[in-house]
């Protein structure tokens, strides 16, 4: 939402309407109206790709891209968290130097895009500095990790992405490491390692947001009392919609809301996950797009757009996904539910293949009976109410 967009709606609020009465509000300009956040954006995996702009207008079918500045202002997603992911690796010290430097490149990569673009995105730290870029008509640039593996076992490296700017981070990615058992990977831990309980005690010092995506139900379990401020789960759904390690179960997500903390709704993972052979290795190649040079990136997209033809990653329909957001939003409440689509990290469903489609999401909770200030909730305010909790209770 733009500052002028803010002023207007205020002036309209303090007339006691933002409609005429009898008439419906129009579900294009209430999304457009919203400060909209998305938690987990793994567009930078693009930023150090060779011939490729954040600045420009892309599509799925021309780079497999769903998300870039214009489509931002198309969808009217105000930002989100920038993901610095890292593939797991061994766990030795090779494993993490690797990491590290990978993690430390994949930061500087989203400092240089977003810093290039510093005209339209700016970077955000706290609540405070994204609302004040949104009363500028900015978008909202934070960051996270999307696996804490490369901080390998010194855990004073938190402190060291904290400066660079991360404010939300999760132990462990698809596979167990050496903080965590992942939801993906057989039980080592029962939870989380020795060494992970001491990273809980270190984020919030930090006064960094815990995510347990990707986290099992025992390290989620751990995760969520061990922890001094509200957990996030940056981007995931709900296990009774699809029962899949990755989703949460009613019971936990009850007990998540209790601790007054959210989870974003994925769109990955509310139908099995087609990983075939040939989706599997084209994975691969998009996960490392940034040593493909501009012909090889070409014949990626050429083989993917021809398989998404003959076979889809998901089964997923707009409605399944509507059904599954209305059921998380019954079990945990509206001030508990946030949106983290998985975009450009294998997000996506038919009906909502790229940022463009939010505004059909805000129509569909508005036809439910959702207010706008509700929907708020749900599209940011829950978001920086938990970002604003670990910063009050970071250690002064
Ligand atoms: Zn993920």
């Amino acid at each position: 939402m733009t500052g002028r967009a803010a002023l207007l709606l205020s002036l309209a609020a303090v007339a006691g309407c933002t409609t005429t009465a009898g008439d419906a509000p129009d579900p294009a300009a209430v999304h457009r109206r919203l400060l909209v956040l998305d938690t987990h954006l793994d567009t930078p995996l693009n930023f150090d790709r060779q011939g490729w702009s954040f600045a420009d207008r892309h599509t799925l079918e021309s780079d497999l891209v769903q998300l870039d500045l214009p489509r931002m202002r198309d969808g009217n997603l105000d930002g989100g968290f920038f993901a610095i992911y890292t593939a797991q690796g061994p766990l030795t010290p090779e494993g993490y130097r690797d990491a590290l430097a990978h993690a430390r490149k994949r930061s500087d990569a989203i400092d240089r895009v977003i810093g290039e673009n510093a005209a339209v995105i700016r970077p955000a730290r706290t609540a405070g500095e994204a609302e004040a870029l949104n009363r500028d008509g900015k978008l909202i640039a934070f960051k996270s990790m999307e696996n804490s593996y490369p901080l390998g076992e010194d855990l004073s490296l938190l402190a060291e992405f904290y400066r660079r700017g991360v404010r939300l981070a999760g132990p462990v990615h698809s596979l167990n490491n050496q903080f965590a058992d992942s939801a993906t990977d057989k039980p080592s831990w029962n939870g989380l390692s020795p060494l992970g309980r001491q990273w809980v005690k270190e984020m919030n010092r930090l006064g960094i947001v815990i995510d347990a995506s990707h986290s099992s139900d025992a390290t989620f379990d751990q995760l969520l009392e061990l922890s001094a401020t509200p957990l996030l789960l940056s981007h995931s759904s709900p296990r009774a919609a699809f029962d899949h390690p990755r989703n949460l179960d009613d019971a936990r997500i009850r007990r998540l809301a209790a601790k007054a903390g959210a989870i974003c709704m994925s769109t990955i993972f509310l139908s099995p996950m087609n990983l075939t052979e040939r989706r599997a290795a084209l994975f691969d190649k998009y996960e490392h797009i940034e040593s493909l040079s501009p012909p090889e990136q070409a014949e990626l997209v050429r083989q993917w757009v021809e398989l998404d033809r003959t076979e889809r990653m998901w089964s997923t329909t707009f409605e399944h996904y509507m059904a599954a957001l209305r059921h998380l939003i019954g079990v945990a409440g509206v001030d508990h539910v946030c949106f983290g689509a998985d975009w450009d990290g294998g997000g996506g469903i038919e009906g909502l293949r790229d940022i463009t489609g939010l505004p059909a999401i805000t129509a569909r909770l508005l036809a439910a009976g959702y207010s706008r200030a509700d929907i708020e909730k749900m599209t940011s305010g829950n978001v920086l109410r938990i970002l604003r909790a670990a910063e009050a209770a970071k250690e002064k």
